[in-house]
């Protein structure tokens, strides 16, 4: 099947009395069973079926499936927002005394998570260029992982995931990567070696922006050596599901990130159209990248452009795709100011990956609690302006900036 075929039918509905098309939305807490040998069964996994929506609900379960299909994963555990997702993944593999590698360009939440695991003895060793040499150098007896955004958000840093997977796994440590800018539209990162796959699904997957949600997709290629990491004790034997297991079992389940079967659904609806959104996405940021190309004053940023550090590896392992976000700058913080004011259809919201398109000013908001050296790291100048590109008529998108721009 193809990507949009694979949207539609890669997996069935839970079948329904009437014959539902969609898995309908169980908005309930807890499923009762006939006896309490049952319920024992299913609490202890050795019996399909729900117990309590925290830790299982079919909604959500068909969510999970079709992500998890969708990236070539063998499970994946939905979250209540990318956050939880990411928190639940380090969680689940780190401890006090360990340290991961992360990539610097980094979405400003993440940059802060990092911060808070300081106090749990989780130290992050950041790296502004995220190659085989530049993660290489920093890997040390205590380091347990690598972290990377697939295309970094806003600094729009493709990652070549082969190379740097490699080093990870000469080193025994798995990479676990964010891909919720690039999708599986445009790349599936556990075929290019990644481990776990992360995605705020709040974004390009549901794609109207109208529910906050994460998912974790474990790839199951990663061997937990429980020796190095203490925490998998008791799930290494469960060998390419040891990760989820572990999930389900402890961290995730217990910290309660869970996701509603209300979000789950909207997900589910969302993500059949994510192939037909991108496309044109994609096509539109391109066309928009190009038209501030040639605009005197405004330097941007888009890595599909021949003019980006990152066009080639895109050409090659993004099938030419730079995705639906691009940066420029104007020239000043009162300048870009100004532009963003003047805007006539894109809003001002602090959010990508909706049908509309988006503008915001990434030092003074999303930024605002990270040091100058995180800034520049994460591509954000005092002039930068992130556009999230949406769906609208290329030739609007354009005339908007240009009479945007030339306020200015
Ligand atoms: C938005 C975002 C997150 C956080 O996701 P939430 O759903 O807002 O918690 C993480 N990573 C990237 C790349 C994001 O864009």
């Amino acid at each position: 099947m193809k990507f949009n075929t694979s949207l539609l039918h890669t997996t069935k509905p839970e079948s329904d009395k009437f014959g539902a098309t969609q898995t309908p939305v169980y908005q309930v807490s807890a499923f009762a069973y006939d006896s309490a040998e049952q319920l024992e069964k299913v609490f202890n996994n050795r019996a399909a079926g729900f117990s309590y929506s925290r830790v299982g609900n079919p909604t959500v379960d068909a969510f999970e499936k079709r992500v998890a299909a969708l990236e070539g994963g063998i499970g994946a555990v939905a979250c209540a927002s990318g956050m939880a997702a990411i928190t639940s993944v380090l969680l689940s593999i780190l401890g006090a005394g360990d340290e991961i590698i992360v990539g610097a360009g980094l979405f400003g939440g993440t940059i802060d998570l990092f911060n808070d695991l300081k106090a749990f003895g989780i130290t992050a060793r950041f790296t502004d260029t995220v190659t085989a040499q530049s993660v290489g150098e920093l890997i040390n007896e205590k380091t347990k992982a690598v972290f990377t955004e697939v295309i970094g958000n806003p600094k729009l840093n493709a990652v070549d995931l082969d190379s740097v997977s490699k080093v990870c796994h000469e080193n025994g440590i798995p990479l676990i990567a964010d891909s919720t800018t690039a999708t599986p539209y445009i790349i599936r990162p556990l075929e290019h070696g990644a481990d776990i796959v992360i995605h705020s699904s709040s974004k390009y997957i549901n794609g109207g922006g109208n529910s906050i949600s994460g998912i974790i997709v474990d790839g199951g290629s990663f061997r937990w050596n429980k020796e190095k990491y203490k925490g998998f004790k008791s799930y290494a034997k469960y060998g390419p599901f040891a990760l989820l297991s572990k999930l389900r079992s402890d961290v995730w389940r217990n910290t309660g990130g869970c996701l509603s079967p209300f979000n789950a659904f909207m997900n589910c609806v969302g993500i059949e159209t994510l192939g037909l959104r991108m496309e044109r996405c994609c096509s539109n940021a391109m066309k928009l990248a190009e038209f501030f190309e040639q605009y005197n004053g405004i330097e941007v940023n888009y890595p599909a452009l021949p003019s980006s550090p990152y066009y080639e590896l895109i050409q090659e392992k993004f099938g030419g795709k730079g995705g639906a976000i691009i940066t420029i700058r104007a020239g000043s913080r009162e300048r870009a100011f100004r532009l963003i004011n003047n805007l006539k259809f894109a809003l001002i919201a602090t959010n990508i990956g909706d049908v509309r398109t988006l503008v915001i000013h990434p030092a003074s908001t999303i930024y605002t609690h990270s040091s100058d050296e995180e800034k520049i790291n994460a591509g954000v100048y005092d002039d930068t302006i992130r556009i999230s590109v949406g769906i609208e008529d290329i030739d609007d998108l354009i005339e908007d900036f240009r009479q945007a721009a030339e306020s200015i």
